[in-house]
């Protein structure tokens, strides 16, 4: 196996990343991911276009699989009551069953190694990581990405520390065909969560909420769910009326926790929701995900190529992180739970309205400038 090989575990928009930029290099990269391609995530589908000029640079246009320009944001309050406001950035939405795969094949087009499989187990020795793969034997690497996302056997096996901590939160998704214009993300704020809707490819429309699963559980299921908390918003409740599922059945996801996390782990750059999550509330994840992935490459290939040791890629790639992402990572932790408390959320509601200002302001605090290409 060449000295030059970049192991990357998980083949979600982190792990893809990677796999683009590091292949771009000449570095030899196997991409594992236990899932294939394509399939449907839970996710709000909305991406900032701080991430655009460089997911060019890497041969990727998202506008080439139908991905929409967002430039609209609302907000609205439990009772209905909105908040518009032009985003600073602007973004697009595009379904992450057609992002992962269209960049999953630019990888495989790029040269990377793809593995189905699952990892069960990553061992650093003698400066070489070992992994334990459950059907196709064992892989040897130089570097290990740790792209696995918000929770995945491997923490367990790593023992990280955020697994003590609570996850809350369950979300669910759909897509539907229903009017909704072509630029706008909106936020609609209902008791015990948040759901976000906007336009995808195919004349579609993403539908993703986020919930409390104390409130949730007070509930049968997730439709009596939706007809007695969701459609309460009745901007929310006008969509719904008029949406038909393409799904057979809602997507969901449960034990979703924003608890911090070490950023390596065993010398392990983790990467994306591995790293660290951010509320969906703030619509970057993706962004941050696709940004850790860059600065993670980044010192990966002046190790190669410039002699960086080992210890300093790890020291500058917590400081880089940290850098650009600790503070959005509060700042939507702090909205996120003044979002829960109904009476403040009514009254930081109507205090972005009467104070379009303070919107903008929480939009570029919990956003980043634009990243550039390679
Ligand atoms: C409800 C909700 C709404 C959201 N809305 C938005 C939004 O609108 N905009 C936005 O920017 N962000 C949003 N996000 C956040 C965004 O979805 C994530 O930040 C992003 O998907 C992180 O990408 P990732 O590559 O880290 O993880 P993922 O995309 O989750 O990828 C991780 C991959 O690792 C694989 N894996 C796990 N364990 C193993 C293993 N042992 N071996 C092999 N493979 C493994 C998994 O199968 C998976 O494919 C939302 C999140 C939620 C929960």
């Amino acid at each position: 196996m060449s000295l030059k090989h970049v192991i990357v575990v998980g083949g979600g928009l982190a792990g893809l990343t990677s796999a683009l930029h590091l292949s771009r290099f000449g570095i030899q990269v196997t991409l594992v991911e236990k899932n294939s391609y394509p399939r449907h995530k839970v996710c709000g589908e909305y991406l900032s276009n701080e991430v655009l000029p460089y997911l060019r640079s890497l041969g990727f246009d998202p506008f080439d699989f139908g991905a929409k320009k967002i430039e609209h944001f609302e907000l609205s309050a439990v009772k209905g009551k909105a908040v518009k406001a032009k985003l600073p950035l602007g973004g697009f939405s595009l379904s992450r069953y057609t992002l992962d795969q269209a960049m999953f094949n630019q990888a495989i087009t790029n040269g990377v190694h793809f593995v189905e499989d699952a990892v069960l187990d990553i061992k650093f020795k003698d400066d070489r990581f070992l992994l334990t793969l459950k059907e196709t034997g064992n892989l040897e690497g130089t570097f290990v990405i740790g792209a696995f996302g918000k929770r995945s056997n491997l923490d367990q096996k790593l023992k990280r520390s955020f697994l003590d901590s609570k996850a809350p939160y369950l979300a669910v998704k759909e897509h539907y065909s229903v009017d909704y214009p072509e630029d706008l993300v909106g936020l609609y704020h209902f008791y015990g969560g948040y759901c976000g809707v906007s336009k995808i490819e195919n004349n579609l429309v993403n539908i993703c909420y986020i919930a409390q699963y104390d409130e949730f559980k007070k509930y049968k299921n997730i439709d009596d769910f939706k007809a007695k908390v969701i459609c309460n918003n009745k901007a929310l409740g006008a969509i719904f009326k008029n949406a038909t599922s393409t799904f057979e059945k809602p997507l969901s996801i449960s034990q979703i926790s924003f608890a911090s996390k070490p950023v390596t782990e065993d010398h392990i750059l983790m990467c994306g929701d591995s790293a660290g999550m951010i509320h969906p509330l703030c619509g970057n994840g993706m962004s941050m995900a696709i940004q850790g992935a860059k600065m993670a490459s980044e010192l990966i290939v002046e190790y190669f190529e410039q002699g960086l040791l080992r210890s300093e890629v790890e020291d500058k790639y917590k400081a880089q992180w940290n850098k650009a992402f600790k503070l959005r990572i509060e700042t939507g932790r702090f909205l996120a739970r003044l979002f829960t408390m109904k009476s403040v959320a009514l009254y930081v509601m109507n205090s972005l309205k009467s104070f379009p200002g303070l919107v903008r302001r929480i939009i570029s605090m919990t956003h980043g400038k634009l990243i550039e290409g390679i």
